[in-house]
């Protein structure tokens, strides 16, 4: 079809500086692994909300509206030095849509001023090549762009079609490391879309990875014959992608519950907008206690406390912020307002609730 027919390279100047991009992140990628594993103390990854508002509205999406203000730069910058200061070792900005934020240059300088590794999770239609060398001088070392469809419809505006200008864009100018998610599962129409868009993102030269919907009723199901085929190779083709290590999205794709232990409130942090700490995107509401006010004895709890969400979790990242933990530190300990587990279906990322992570 004609939005995979083009295939955009990058210069010579171009493919240097992400050479030399590439092997820093992975030293640096490779440092956070060392001290995570050898202290449990700090947050590993941190998602952080500068800007709710987007300019799409995706069906499934429980994750933005279409008033909110930007959060001030002094305020996020704020956030990332007290982020800095509990020993954070990667920050990923999220929204809503962050390449809406006016300063969005500005805070990825200083999440790289603290040492911390700066990734984004956008939606992709702001992007331009004077847009993509803004966040290269910026030091943007991570870019996630979550695809749908091939076409776009009425769930999703978020296609191919519609996006693959943008990502030639990336294929030509990007330095820093770009990863395409596709999905597979309930809702989506049809799943030969998914081996499409890894296909398109492994030809430009990107890393590829695949999400799982759940159906609406909370439900693990298996994906067909097919769909699993169709999973089972983008795997494979995201192998150069962490997420390969990442059993749980097996057996997500089995239908079969997985057993690991969610450090979320401790080793992952969701920041919202209003500067409050939550579990996940998928569980907002709980702790919500303001950063300034996030003590290490209240991550020390988190990281000892069961989720009772997490044998049906399909919040990737998290998982694979888990893998560094799962092999120790049983987790005897409760929440502590805990929610009663009848809101758990509406709270866990299945059905009609997602997040791009
Ligand atoms: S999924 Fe992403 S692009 Fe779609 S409405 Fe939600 S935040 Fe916006
Ligand atoms: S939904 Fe997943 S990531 Fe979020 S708190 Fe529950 S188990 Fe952890």
């Amino acid at each position: 079809m004609a939005v995979m027919e083009k295939k955009a390279g990058a210069s010579l100047p171009v493919r240097f500086r992400r050479g030399v991009r590439f092997v820093r992140t992975r030293l640096r990628e490779l440092r956070m692994i060392i001290k995570a594993l050898a202290s449990t103390k700090h947050p590993i990854l941190v998602h952080i909300i500068p800007m709710r508002q987007c300019n799409l509205a995706c069906a499934y999406c429980n994750e933005y509206d279409d008033v909110s203000k930007p959060v001030p730069l002094e305020e996020m910058k704020r956030r990332l030095d007290i982020l800095a200061e509990m020993g954070t070792s990667i920050i990923t900005i999220s929204g809503g849509e962050p390449l809406m934020h006016p300063d969005l240059d500005e805070i990825i300088r200083h999440i790289r001023l603290h040492g911390m590794i700066a990734g984004m999770i956008t939606n992709g239609f702001f992007l331009n090549r004077e847009r993509i060398e803004r966040l290269n001088a910026a030091g943007l070392e991570h870019l996630q762009i979550s695809i749908d469809n091939v076409m776009p419809d009425e769930v999703s505006k978020k296609s191919l079609k519609t996006l693959d200008g943008k990502l030639e864009w990336l294929s030509q100018y990007a330095i820093f490391q770009v990863n395409i998610n596709s999905v597979l599962g309930s809702g989506v129409k049809d799943p030969e879309d998914a081996l499409k868009i890894a296909h398109r993102a492994v030809e430009l030269g990107f890393t590829s990875t695949v999400g799982i919907i759940h159906d609406n009723n909370g439900q693990l199901k298996p994906l067909g014959t097919r769909e699993l085929e169709i999973f089972e190779e983008i795997m494979t083709l995201g192998k150069r992608s962490f997420s390969r290590f990442n059993d749980f999205q097996h057996n997500v794709a089995r239908g079969k519950e997985h057993n690991w232990r969610c450090r979320s409130g401790s080793r992952y942090l969701y920041i919202c907008e209003n500067g409050l700490v939550h579990w996940c995107s998928q569980q907002r509401g709980y702790p919500g206690i303001a950063l300034d006010q996030y003590t290490p004895e209240m991550r020390h709890r988190e990281y000892f406390t069961e989720k009772f969400c997490g044998p049906r979790c399909t919040v990737s990242c998290v998982q694979q912020v888990g893998i560094l933990d799962n092999w120790r530190d049983p987790q005897p300990l409760k929440p502590m307002p805990m929610a009663p587990p009848a809101a758990q279906p509406e709270l866990v990322q299945i059905g009609s609730a997602r997040s791009d992570s």
